[in-house]
């Protein structure tokens, strides 16, 4: 395969954008399209931890990062009536690793206003076909006119339109690790700052939070789930039904969170999924990000893998002549850092959402004792240590 020269990334939330950079800094030209009509802004906290630090250095956006972090301050876990029953210092959780948190819509304003100078994009538009031949990507579009890229990479997400294009259904390559989540957008009636209290009865998780920077507060339920499939995809009424069904009438607050459900604006429900795939490339379409690699919500690491994930992969697309050693040596560096920092993920659920009376009581405990297992180093080491575990540097040729 010859060398890239033009490139299509579909999708333009965290990995499109941090691509486009990249790619614009090797001289190689992107073309991006978004589903959406503009980028989205608000969205919950997110994290950028280790070398997705590193890689956000390197772009000169650290300041602007810094300058809109969040600043949560502490967790608090309340009973049925909103008591305290133990508490923990945010920094205490991050102690042991280099990470940031702000806005998931933030950190998209921060990546995507400088690319715009120098990339193309096409919002409100969407792949519709790819067909691969010697000399690159035949790709149509549903508005855009059909056109030929050397490259297609699909940064679309976990239900990725290029990962079904190209490697076929999402079952097979889906882990559904039992648990299902919602987030969404409510009035701060508790007056937090900067805080987060959660609430559980076995199984459920029930949570509101508040930042800086953002209207309101987030409210977010979780439950373990036999299924993946059930809710999931069903339209956004039926979830909140759903919801309804599960929540109603088990305590704290989650009545009132329910009722001002109905009036959110930016309702998110999803199954927690990662894709674990043999393989992110096939031929000259490659994939990047959550649509390839999608590590959940629980691990906290997919915008910083999308983010390591955009500039190895650009960087081995310029240090090659052919695309399809390339690909390789993006898969090559890339994988032991995405199973890493995948397979943080397992336990979060049972941490978040004991299935016991019993359980919550021992989670309740390990908070209460979290600074001495600072101290001891336990409480973040793993995560830490998954965070850098890639080598931003490109082997020696
Ligand atoms: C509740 C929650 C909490 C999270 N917390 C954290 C955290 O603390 N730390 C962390 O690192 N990560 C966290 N994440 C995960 C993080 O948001 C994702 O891993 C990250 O956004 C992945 O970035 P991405 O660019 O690969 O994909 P996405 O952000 O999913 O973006 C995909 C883009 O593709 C677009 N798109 C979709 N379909 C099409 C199509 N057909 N054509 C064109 N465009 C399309 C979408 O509109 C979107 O803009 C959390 C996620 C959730 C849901």
């Amino acid at each position: 395969m010859t060398a890239v020269r033009t490139v299509l990334v579909s999708g333009a939330s965290i990995a499109g954008p941090t691509l486009a950079h990249w790619l614009h800094r090797r001289g190689i030209r992107a073309t991006v399209v978004e589903r959406a009509p503009a980028p989205r802004p608000g969205g919950y906290a997110i994290d950028l931890r280790g070398k997705a630090l590193d890689v956000i250095e390197r772009m000169g956006h650290l300041p602007e990062v810094c300058d809109r972090v969040t600043e949560m301050r502490r967790g608090t876990v309340v009973d049925s009536r909103g008591r305290r029953r133990a508490g923990f210092d945010t920094g205490l959780l991050s102690a042991e690793e280099r990470s940031v948190e702000l806005l998931r819509g933030d950190l998209v304003h921060i990546l995507h206003c400088p690319t715009t100078e120098y990339t193309e994009y096409l919002y409100d538009d969407s792949v519709t076909g790819l067909q691969q031949h010697e000399g690159g990507v035949h790709v149509t579009f549903e508005k855009a006119a059909p056109r030929t890229f050397d490259l297609v990479v699909g940064a679309d997400g976990l239900h990725s339109n290029t990962r079904g294009l190209a490697f076929g259904p999402e079952e097979p390559l889906a882990r559904f690790l039992g648990a299902h989540i919602s987030i969404f957008t409510v009035p701060d009636h508790l007056g937090l700052d900067r805080e987060a209290r959660l609430y559980n009865t076995p199984g459920k998780l029930v949570g509101v939070y508040s930042t800086p920077r953002a209207e309101g507060a987030k409210a977010i339920f979780a439950l373990h789930a036999a299924d993946r499939t059930g809710p999931e995809r069903r339209s956004s009424g039926e979830q909140q039904r759903y919801l309804r069904k599960a929540f109603t009438g088990i305590g704290w607050e989650s009545d009132r969170l329910l009722r001002a459900m109905a009036h959110t604006e930016d309702f998110y429900f999803d199954s927690i999924t990662q894709i674990r795939m043999d393989r992110w490339s096939s031929g000259r379409v490659t994939l990047l990000g959550d649509a390839g690699y999608c590590p959940s919500p629980l691990s906290g690491q997919g915008s910083s893998l999308a983010v390591v994930g955009a500039y190895v992969l650009a960087e081995e697309l310029a240090r090659h002549t052919d695309a399809a050693r390339a690909l390789a040596g993006y898969e090559a560096r890339m994988r032991p850092y995405v199973r890493a920092n995948q397979d943080i993920a397992g336990s979060g659920m049972r941490f978040l959402a004991p299935r016991t009376r019993f359980g919550i009581a021992s989670r309740d405990l390990l908070v209460r004792l979290s600074p001495l297992m600072r101290s001891l180093g336990t409480f973040t080491g793993k995560l830490g240590r998954a965070a850098e575990a890639v080598d931003l540097d490109a082997p020696a040729p």
